[in-house]
């Protein structure tokens, strides 16, 4: 039976538009045995990326890697929740920049911090690197100007800087962007080191800013979240990008070598790029349309059909495909469907939420958006489709984390996901049912075992803590 039943009597679904729906149905569902599948498969990438030479960017070695990168973070343990002093950090999202002051109180209390969001220029984001990081620079500047930040004599200010892109860390300062993601296509960055790029930009300017850590944004989510939260056993983004970090002892990293075998090591998966060999993901022609006009065909495979940022873009790509073909919104004008990107994840939420009873609030965001008028009969068909696309995401996003989970013998505990899913009643429910089908946890429990917990300030606080640990790690000699 179909999810919204109740619907049924608003109007049927013409014989070929209930075809089509059928269809859509078969390409997009996951069941729990393929689900399995996935999640198994995944734990192999996962032991692979660990074992072997992280992917690099010669293709003629890549095939040597696996698809994930799982790359070490230097991030050594989690933290002691006693850290303590001032940090500036930064954030470089996908759309915008966030820049904190974050007061570590050792434990003691309320930490505090002070932040600013800096919208980055759309064409930034294809623009050039110098643009780029004199754009971060400037908006250090001016936020350190406004607060009257300057450091003690002698001294310099430390930052944390998250990065949440793919970059190869050999020390945790530093870091080689493998490959933009989501997106980004900054000429003149892929294979060099990000932190360098940064602190030229910085001494151009002339800021006394030390750059102490270079952190993804999954490893600050963790590491926030352990501050507080002892049970907290990964940190997770399934927002415009997806990926996962967590814990792992050295002596499992077979590709790191030479270190003592029990010390902790955060990882991060980067398993956005998982299946990028194709072996496993059901893939539809939708999502291979969308890999195909993307700035980097063939990576992120996971990413662009579970990641935020993509679904409105699936959805997008189904609905035009229906117009094509005569079936939907028939002697309409589709110039504002044909618009890549045009459709946000919060649209599908929208139609998905729509409670009146002839879905007039769906009729009013394709009015709005799309400059169309969808009969009674198509917004039943495109509420479901938008259905069918964002439960595929939700269920996908547990393959990754239940994985990693059986990889390290975990079978309690909290993964830290971007509070913004978290809120996102349906995503979770959706979620956590795919999470008790992967691992048939009894039917009769409880409560779940594994649970997605709402991250705590991964790119303030996380990116605080970090920079406070490397820095007594320093102060001991032992860096
Ligand atoms: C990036 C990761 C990041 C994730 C979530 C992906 O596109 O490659 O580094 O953690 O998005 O932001
Ligand atoms: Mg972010």
């Amino acid at each position: 039976k179909r999810e919204d039943a109740h619907y049924d009597d608003l109007t049927a679904l013409s014989p070929e538009l209930d075809r089509e729906l059928r269809k859509l149905e078969h390409m997009f569902t996951v069941d729990a045995a393929k689900l399995k599948e996935v999640s198994l498969q995944f734990e192999h990438e996962l032991r692979q990326g660990l074992s072997r030479v992280s992917r690099c960017l010669l293709p003629s070695l890549e095939s040597e890697g696996g698809n994930l990168p799982m790359l070490p973070t230097w991030v050594l343990g989690f933290p002691s929740g006693h850290e303590c002093g001032e940090y500036l950090t930064i954030d470089l999202g996908g759309t915008k920049l966030r820049i904190c002051w974050v007061t570590l109180n050792e434990g003691k209390g309320e930490n505090q911090s002070d932040q600013e969001i800096y919208h980055i220029p759309k064409d930034y984001k294809v623009g050039t690197a110098d643009q780029l990081w004199s754009f971060l620079a400037e908006s250090m500047e001016d936020f350190m100007t406004k607060r009257h930040i300057e450091p003690e004599e002698g001294t310099v200010i430390p930052l944390g800087f998250t990065f949440s892109y793919p970059a190869t860390q050999e020390y945790i300062d530093q870091g080689v962007l493998q490959t933009w993601t989501k997106g980004f296509d900054i000429k003149g960055v892929e294979g060099h080191d990000v932190a360098d790029q940064l602190r030229q930009a910085l001494h151009k300017r002339g800021l006394p800013i030390q750059i102490v850590a270079l952190i993804n944004d999954t490893v600050g989510a963790m590491i926030a979240s352990a501050y507080s939260d002892p049970k907290t056993i990964m940190g997770a983004i399934f927002g415009t990008g997806c990926n996962a970090s967590y814990m792992e002892n050295c002596g499992s990293i077979a590709k790191l070598g030479g270190l003592p075998e029990n010390l902790p090591m955060a990882i991060n998966c980067e398993y956005g790029a998982f299946d990028n060999d194709r072996r496993i993901l059901p893939r539809t022609p939708y999502d291979k349309t969308i890999d195909k006009e993307s700035p980097r065909p063939g990576e992120q495979t996971f990413e662009k059909m579970s990641a935020g940022m993509y679904l409105g873009e699936i959805f997008r790509q189904v609905l035009v495909d229906l117009h094509s073909r005569g079936l939907l919104f028939k002697n309409q004008d589709p110039s504002k469907l044909l618009t890549p990107f045009i459709i946000k994840t919060g649209f599908l939420a929208n139609i998905e939420d729509d409670a009146s009873p002839s879905l007039t609030s769906t009729h009013a965001a394709f009015t709005t958006l799309l400059a169309l008028s969808p009969t009674a009969a198509e917004r039943l068909f495109v509420r479901r489709a938008a259905a069918l696309v964002a439960t595929r995401g939700a269920r996908l996003c547990t393959a990754g984390v239940s994985a990693i989970c059986r990889k390290k013998d975990i079978s309690a505990g909290h993964v830290a996901a971007d509070p913004l899913v978290y809120n996102n009643a349906r995503f979770k429910a959706r979620w956590a049912q795919a999470m008790a089908e992967v691992f048939d946890w009894d039917e009769a429990r409880d409560e779940d075992p594994i649970v997605m917990t709402a991250a705590a300030d991964g790119s303030g606080l996380g990116a605080a803590v970090i920079s406070a640990m490397t820095l007594e790690r320093v102060a001991r000699g032992d860096a």
